[in-house]
């Protein structure tokens, strides 16, 4: 059966890592349709919008898209391409699954932990006031008479909102998640003990939540305690539940547990569609260079495998892509010790040995 992606090259360093990904995808032997679209800064200057309306069209009716990092333009119109993305499409829930590959170079081995981030509520709701505008002022007066505490006057505002309902589907969604992939354990991370009401309520509705799957271990910590358990590793984390900004925080931290932004996948999914994206961005110094590493983009490539129903494929090459890190020779220079380009291979080249397994 042939599969119609949609296929969003991106900004910066987008291009290259997303035709790596593309030709390894092929490579599989599974048939792809692919449908170009523009988002980010491109699209901006070629079609006038930065997410333009076509690229959602796109990814409704094709239900599933691959996409490089974006650059959202300073006074574009947008806090970030991305979060518009995710909320246009309703993409609530960013998996980014951390795992060690042999033979990359990081300080921790055997990690293997899988980052559910809320992706649609939080800090990241776009919900700001600017200081010294009427409305930040008018916010300001209610606070300081219903909290009977003076705020400053000057202040800029920008509100957490954590809903019941948002809470809920990232919950189950982690909890399914867990069963699907024979996980044992989801710990949801929040910083209930000072945000009661807005972390308060994601741990009450996690609690409630898990008590719909005895089979699955439940536990919690706070965010600041997570991070310096994750960098002295004495805790064995398995699936981790956050809301939006913690989330976002936390995936770089286990990416970097596992080699860095180059190796760690992501996607963003809702009910009916799903976009599958690496943690990094477009990192614009190294935009054609063929410099940076796929991996990432390629093992995104590799979850969006196993959501259009083809896992042996996605086996296959995520075997061919562990081979070549563990073989060392065909690595990008982040990959090699000292972060050396001295030995290190292209974009594309890395892209090529890959493709050697495959065959
Ligand atoms: P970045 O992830 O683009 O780059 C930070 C550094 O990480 C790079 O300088 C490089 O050293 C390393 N890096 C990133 N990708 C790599 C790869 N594939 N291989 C090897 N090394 C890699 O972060 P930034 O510089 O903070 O952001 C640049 C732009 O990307 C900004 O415009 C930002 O908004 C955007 N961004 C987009 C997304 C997205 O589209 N999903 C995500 C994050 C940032």
């Amino acid at each position: 059966m042939k599969h119609t992606v949609t296929l969003i090259p991106g900004d910066g360093i987008g291009p290259e890592v997303v035709e790596a990904a593309r030709r390894v995808l092929e490579a599989t032997g599974v048939e792809f349709q692919w449908e170009v679209a523009n988002a980010g800064a491109g699209a901006l200057e070629k079609e006038g919008s930065l997410l333009p309306e076509s690229l959602l069209q796109s990814i409704r009716k094709n239900g599933v898209a691959l996409k490089g990092p974006t650059t959202t333009p300073v006074g574009g119109g947008f806090r970030s391409v991305n979060v518009a993305l995710r909320k246009a499409l309703n993409l609530y829930a960013c998996l980014r699954p951390c795992r060690s590959y042999p033979g990359i170079i990081s300080r921790y081995e055997k990690v293997d932990i899988v980052v559910v981030r809320e992706n649609t509520e939080d800090l990241y709701a776009g919900i700001e006031f600017e200081k010294g505008t009427p409305e930040a002022e008018k916010l300001l007066a209610f606070i300081s008479q219903n909290q009977q505490q003076e705020v400053p006057q000057d202040s800029g505002i920008s509100i957490k909102l954590i809903s019941e309902t948002g809470t809920r589907r990232i919950a189950r969604f982690a909890f399914d998640y867990a069963v699907a992939n024979g996980r044992k354990k989801v710990n949801a991370i929040t910083k209930a003990n000072i945000l009661k009401f807005s972390d308060g309520l994601f741990l009450e509705v996690c609690r409630q939540v898990a008590s719909d799957y005895p089979g699955i271990e439940y536990e919690e910590t706070l965010v600041d305690n997570l991070c310096a358990q994750l960098v002295l590793q004495s805790h064995p984390f398995d699936i981790l539940v956050l809301p939006n900004l913690y989330g976002d925080i936390v995936s770089d931290l286990c990416a970097g547990l596992v080699g860095g932004l180059g190796v760690a996948p992501g996607a963003n999914i809702g009910g009916e569609m799903a976009v599958f994206e690496p943690t990094h961005g477009s990192a614009p110094k190294y935009a054609g260079l063929n410099r940076v590493n796929p991996m990432a983009t390629i093992l995104s490539g590799v979850m969006m495998l196993r959501y259009i129903d083809e896992p042996e494929a996605a086996g296959r090459l995520e075997a061919a892509v562990a081979e070549i890190v563990a073989e060392g020779k065909s690595v990008t220079y982040d990959l090699k010790p000292g972060r050396s380009p001295a030995t290190a291979v292209g974009t594309s080249a890395m892209a090529d040995a890959i493709i050697t397994k495959l065959s």
